[in-house]
């Protein structure tokens, strides 16, 4: 078999290699409690499991959607979005239906990049925009994203030649796998980069939703001038339990999704109408349950803060996302650091150089496990000898 080179450069997927230690484990009899993978334990809303009972019993829904999905799915997310960011969005050109939000993340690449084209991409960062880019026949600039500037990226940083040549640049606030927020502010010196050098963001959003301590996080679209050269990722995954569902959605300026719809229109054929229907009634119904998980998500986050805290660790509080970003001990590395809690405690976390170079020296703690294997994982961290 002669695969293409992109097959060879393709690392292994983080989480499928940490999937394979815990099954591992679990072979062995352990019983491992994983802090590594950011999926909702709590089940999707009953009002949104009713939406597609309903809607799979009429047959309009056994057939092909088409693949900017359903007038009244994108009708209810322009809706959303003029409720939630009053950003007032045209349904018919500038909403697009995505297969899960990730589907349109690894394909917006395919709009943009051309061989030996660059994209600007944070790094730490969830790896489908670089692989996106390399799988387009890219090259991937890396923006550090450094804890003393806040994990945000130094536009100012990026020579003259790169920002010539990038075609697109990757940003997602509420950050994963940092924890860290953006605000309009700096959506708006975004914006003025991309506009000064031609280049289009991509914002990946799927935790304005998910917050803490009163903190009402920013959509991208709401800076001036990000319309202009933009569109923003956004799912129903993390902010309704619904990964398992695969719906999201791209929305923005109106010449970048007709670019992306035409992509998808010749690769899939949308997501499933009575799925649609599922994010529909979550985007239309009661919002109540979004403050219910975020009461829980808050409560692991600070027993899991103060557990770490208590070893001695350094770590910040996310303001938003389900991620604790916390400071390895000094003298060790991420993956030694994971290791470690592997074999001491069967507690899995992320090593922070998964996400990329810059996220060497950090471990990630994703706060989607039930309470009872939060405090049992973090008694059996703290219960680690010498690990600090
Ligand atoms: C979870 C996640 C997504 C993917 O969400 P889906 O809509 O389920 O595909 C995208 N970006 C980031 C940063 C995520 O953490």
């Amino acid at each position: 078999m002669r695969f293409a080179n992109r097959i060879e450069r393709l690392p292994p997927y983080l989480f499928a290699q940490i999937s394979k230690k815990v099954a591992e484990k679990k072979a062995q009899g352990i019983d491992v409690i994983s802090f590594g993978i950011g999926d909702p334990d709590l089940p999707t809303p009953p009002y949104i499991l009713d939406a597609l009972q309903d809607a799979a019993q009429q047959p309009q829904n056994h057939r092909y959607p088409e693949t900017e999905g359903l007038p009244e799915f994108r009708q209810a997310v322009a809706d959303w979005y003029d409720r939630r960011f009053s950003v007032k969005l045209d349904p018919a050109k500038e909403v697009l239906s995505l297969i899960g939000s990730k589907e349109g993340i690894g394909h917006v690449a395919l709009c943009f990049i051309d061989p030996g084209d660059i994209a600007l991409v944070p790094d730490p960062a969830y790896p489908v925009y670089a692989i996106g880019t390399m799988f387009a026949g890219g090259d991937t600039y890396t923006l550090p994203l450094r804890e003393e500037n806040g994990f945000l990226p130094d536009f100012d940083a990026v020579p003259t030649d790169v920002a010539a040549r990038a075609k697109v640049l990757w940003l997602n606030y509420p950050n994963n796998p940092t924890g860290a927020v953006a605000d309009i502010d700096f959506f708006e010196r975004a914006a003025a980069f991309a506009k000064k050098h031609d280049i289009a963001i991509c914002h990946d959003g799927p935790y304005s939703e998910v917050s803490y301590d009163e903190y009402v996080p920013v959509s991208f679209l709401q800076a001036n001038g990000a319309m202009d050269v933009g569109i923003e990722f956004h799912s129903l995954s993390k902010s309704y339990n619904m990964t398992g569902w695969r719906i999201g959605m791209a929305v923005g300026n109106p010449l970048i999704i007709d670019a992306l719809m035409r992509v998808k229109s010749n690769i899939d054929s949308g997501q499933s109408q009575a799925i649609q229907q599922m994010a529909i009634a979550a985007l239309t119904g009661p919002q109540d349950v979004i403050e219910d998980h975020n009461a829980i998500y808050q409560r692991r986050r600070d027993k899991v803060v103060d557990a770490l805290r208590k070893l001695g660790l350094q770590v910040t509080p996310p303001k938003a996302s389900l991620y604790v970003w916390a400071r390895v001990p000094n003298g060790m590395t991420s993956a030694q650091f994971a290791e470690r809690l592997l074999d001491k405690a069967a507690v899995i976390v992320t090593p922070g150089n998964g996400y990329g170079e810059y996220g060497e020296g950090y471990v990630r703690l994703s706060l989607t496990l039930a309470d009872d294997r939060v405090d049992e994982g973090l008694r059996r961290i703290a219960a680690v000898p010498a690990l600090v």
